[in-house]
């Protein structure tokens, strides 16, 4: 017997932020719209979808995380100490790489391009930064941008104040602010990061993933379904209409057949495309103008700590040694204020700086941190966009799910090479001001490390060749398929993708709930 349902009114394809966004969004404006949700991970934490930092168990926590790494469960991750600088290929805890198919020949690639397969994708695993775009970030031809972010803030518990008790948190954006705020607008001056995550009354912090995006609107829709362990192999079409999807019960290994009216694809943005190839949609733009960003770190101390501590601030030893990788992701801790440096066209970087609890570098015994006074800086980059940088699949190949295997065309153009290197200077004037910087120099991520890929689904205005999607998130070759994730940004951004997809969903979910009104 199959557990799946003969014919639903949509299926949504992925279950991270963004195919969550979609389920809250038709649990709460089409409720009685029969919605199942198939994602192909497990189901890692509870309720399902939670973060697995919530998880206080750290034996708990670390299984969770190598549950959702798919073919790359038990491999070495950049946890261990030095694991970034050594120039070897990890993943961070709770994602895994691409194996093979990450660089062309004499192309840069993407060396560390990964994935999540779990019940609420990268959304468990991810820091939660959430800053809204600027400039020439935006989606110009999207009026509405501007209400579907404050959606996105609802849906995801986006709050600024939960480090605000941080130690020297303000005394950082202070400092960053006096060097930087002349003349930005005050969108754009240096402010709180935007995190998707708050403080419990007895003090804990709660980190928000898909479980905060489903909330209870869709756990008490009895219309809606979660089917964890359960790979769609491709969306079916009638006439060149959704008409349903191919699903293979990962627990049995059998193929079903799952009717409905809409389908939305929300499997990340790399196999987003892939799931749409296998279909047979294949539109000249899929998987192209694929970008991510490049990012630089670097970290620097307080030094003059001591005269500015907060009370109850000074003379303990943080422990430990964190990656450089975790300056900018998942080092977060109750010391770590985070700050946003938000990106303009002037000064065309995006920058999250945040306390860390111990230095990248060992410090030596006799020169005790001060907690809060080593300050991570990352600068992360928009790229370059090109229509040859892209995502291609396999129609021989196979990847470990028996879909089409991936290999990844990307290049870095003079363009990018040249905002690296002012990203470069900008980063060490940056810890200058805030601190002494640790260190010789800032250290370059491998690309593929933001995590943030974008551009592969991409939406645009009209069905001018160069787009996969409308504003609504409808595939253009394929009406009653959306696509929903980072893939669909069409625009070069440096800041952290999450908030805008989430916000691009909410129009796309919408436009479906008023497409079954008026069925
Ligand atoms: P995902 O969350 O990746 O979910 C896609 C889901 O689809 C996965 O669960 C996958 O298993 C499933 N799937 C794929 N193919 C299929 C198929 N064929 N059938 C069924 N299911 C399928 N972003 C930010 O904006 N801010 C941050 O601070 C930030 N920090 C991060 C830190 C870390 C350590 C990580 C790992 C990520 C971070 N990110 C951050 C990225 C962020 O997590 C992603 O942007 C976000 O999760 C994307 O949401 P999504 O729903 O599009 O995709």
């Amino acid at each position: 017997m199959s557990r799946y349902p003969e014919s639903v009114d949509v299926v949504i394809v992925g279950s991270g932020p963004a195919g969550a966004t979609y389920a809250r969004i038709l649990s709460e404006e089409a409720p009685d719209a029969v919605v199942a949700l198939f994602e192909v991970g497990p189901t890692v934490s509870d309720p399902p979808g939670a973060h697995v930092k919530n998880i206080e168990d750290p034996a708990a926590r670390s299984i969770a995380q190598e549950r959702s790494e798919g073919p790359g469960a038990g491999a070495d991750t950049v946890s261990s100490p030095g694991a970034v600088t050594s120039g070897q290929r990890r993943a961070r805890p709770g994602t895994y790489l691409l194996e093979e198919g990450f660089q062309e020949p004499g192309e840069d690639g993407m060396p560390v391009a990964a994935f999540s397969s779990n019940v609420g994708g990268m959304g468990a695993h991810w820091t939660g930064a959430c800053p809204r775009p600027g400039g020439s970030e935006r989606i110009a031809f999207l009026p509405d941008l501007d209400d579907l972010l404050d959606e996105g803030d609802r849906l995801l518990g986006v709050t600024t104040d939960a480090f605000d008790s941080a130690p020297f948190t303000a005394l950082v954006r202070e400092r960053l602010a006096a060097a930087l705020d002349d003349g930005r607008p005050p969108a754009q001056r240096v402010q709180r990061m935007p995190l998707a995550v708050h403080r419990r009354d007895d003090g804990r912090l709660v980190w928000s993933g898909s479980d905060v995006v489903f909330g209870d609107a869709t756990r008490a829709n009895p219309n809606f379904t979660l089917y964890d362990e359960s790979l769609v192999t491709r969306v079916l079409l009638d006439g060149g209409r959704a008409s349903g999807v191919e699903v293979r019960d990962r627990r049995t290994g059998e193929l079903h057949t799952v009717r409905a009216w809409f389908v939305v694809v929300a499997a990340d943005a790399l196999r987003t495309p892939q799931v749409l190839w296998a279909s047979g949609i294949r539109p000249d733009a899929l998987g192209r103008m694929l970008n991510d960003q490049t990012q630089t770190v670097y970290a620097t101390r307080i030094r003059d700590a001591e005269s500015v501590a907060p009370a109850g601030a000074s003379g303990s030893t943080a422990e430990g040694d964190v990656g450089v990788d975790e300056i900018v992701d998942g080092a977060i801790s109750e010391q770590s204020g985070v700050t946003w440096v938000p990106f303009t066209d002037e000064v065309p970087f995006h920058g999250q700086v945040m306390q860390l609890d111990a230095s990248p570098i060992p410090l030596a015994d006799d020169d005790p941190v001060v907690p809060g006074s080593i300050v991570g800086l990352g600068l992360f980059c928009a790229k370059d966009l090109q229509w040859d940088d892209r995502v291609a699949f396999s129609d021989d190949e196979q990847d470990w799910y028996g879909m089409p295997a991936l290999r990844i065309h990307y290049r870095l153009t003079d363009r990018d090479r040249a905002v690296l290197e002012r990203a470069q200077a900008e980063i060490v004037e940056l810890a200058k001001v805030v601190g002494e910087p640790i260190g010789d120099r800032p250290f370059t991520m491998p690309l593929g490390a933001s995590l943030h890929y974008q551009g592969s689904v991409r939406m645009g205005e009209t069905d001018d060749g160069r787009s996969v999607c409308s504003p609504d998130s409808e595939v253009w070759a394929a009406p009653g398929v959306f696509v929903a994730g980072n893939g669909v940004i069409p625009t070069a951004t440096a800041c952290n993708p999450t908030l805008t997809s989430v916000a691009l969903a909410v129009k796309g979910a919408k436009r479906i709930a008023s497409d079954l009104a008026a069925h």
